[in-house]
């Protein structure tokens, strides 16, 4: 199964061939974030994490504390990140029509961060937060002051940010958070949760038909930094391969999609997204056909 005669950079030059002159959807997964400071919890180094599910998340209000209470240190985390060298590669990529535009697995918004602009938040974004009994959604900044209005002097205790683990989807681990108050929707009382799709949870199904029609509009489709371990991204590689078009998977280690690649590099996002920008030519036909009217 190891190919220790094939080096990155042959896999590199091979992408490109591929690549060159067809219109790019990009799938995107935590593996593109960890240049900015977001480990990837499923990376090949990565310890092993059970992630919290939905149900847990609803069933058990303890759980629920906990989870708020990591969340309000995590969440400044994720907030003051910034985009690294393969987001703002798939941005300029973007911009002059090579990318038709980007799938995310990622709640981080650094793709819109990044200057992307056709962005599916695949799994939801941190920067929001919904009652689950009467939908209200509001700013999750909006949430983080009322939750340190609850909680004063609580980030103070815990320490610096910098000290504690983050996890990608803003989970920040801390011991101590028993004596945490969370906050409840202030319309109707119900339990707010981020906008973000946990396990156990489906995608909403609007989203996941925009994502293939995305799929569906482009030439190939470029995976960048996702193992691909759960469905909700490896149904689109499938949707590719079963369609013909080829599929060039950019991440560090083995994943789920890697038998339906047409070439697979096992490299760094951030050098070789980079790279695919600064080589790709800008294709012929930079918009859908038909897509202009006189
Ligand atoms: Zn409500």
């Amino acid at each position: 199964m190891t190919q220790p005669t094939l080096q990155p950079e042959d896999d590199v030059a091979r992408a490109l061939d591929v690549l060159a002159g067809r219109r790019l959807a990009v799938l995107t997964g935590a593996g593109l974030s960890t240049d900015s400071g977001i480990p990837d919890y499923r990376g090949p180094d990565s310890p092993p994490r059970t992630p919290m599910t939905y149900q847990q998340f609803v069933g058990d209000p303890a759980f629920r504390r906990h989870y708020w209470a990591r969340n309000h240190v995590g969440w400044a985390h994720v907030h003051r990140t910034r985009p690294n060298p393969g987001h703002r590669a798939l941005a300029a990529m973007e911009a002059r029509g090579v990318v038709v535009g980007v799938i995310t697995q990622n709640v981080d918004l650094l793709h819109e961060e990044a200057g992307s602009r056709n962005v599916i938040d695949l799994h939801g974004r941190y920067d929001r937060v919904i009652c689950l009994s009467c939908g209200t959604v509001i700013p999750r900044a909006e949430l983080a002051e009322r939750l340190e209005a609850l909680n004063p002097g609580f980030l103070e205790s815990v320490g610096e940010v910098g000290d504690v683990e983050i996890a990608p989807d803003a989970d920040a681990v801390i011991e101590a958070t028993s004596h945490f108050v969370p906050a409840d929707c202030e319309r109707c009382g119900g339990v707010l949760k981020p906008e973000i799709v946990y396990f156990g949870e489906n995608v909403p199904r609007e989203r996941v038909e925009r994502a293939y029609a995305m799929v569906d509009d482009a030439g190939s489709l470029l995976v960048a930094g996702s193992s691909l371990t759960v469905m909700s991204g490896l149904r689109f590689v499938r949707h590719a391969a079963r369609r013909g078009t080829p599929v060039v998977i950019v991440n560090r280690g083995a994943t789920r999609g890697d038998p339906l690649a047409t070439v697979k590099v096992d490299a760094g996002t951030s050098e070789t997204l980079t790279r695919l920008a600064s080589e790709l030519p800008t294709p012929r036909l930079a918009a859908p056909e038909g897509g202009f009217s006189a």
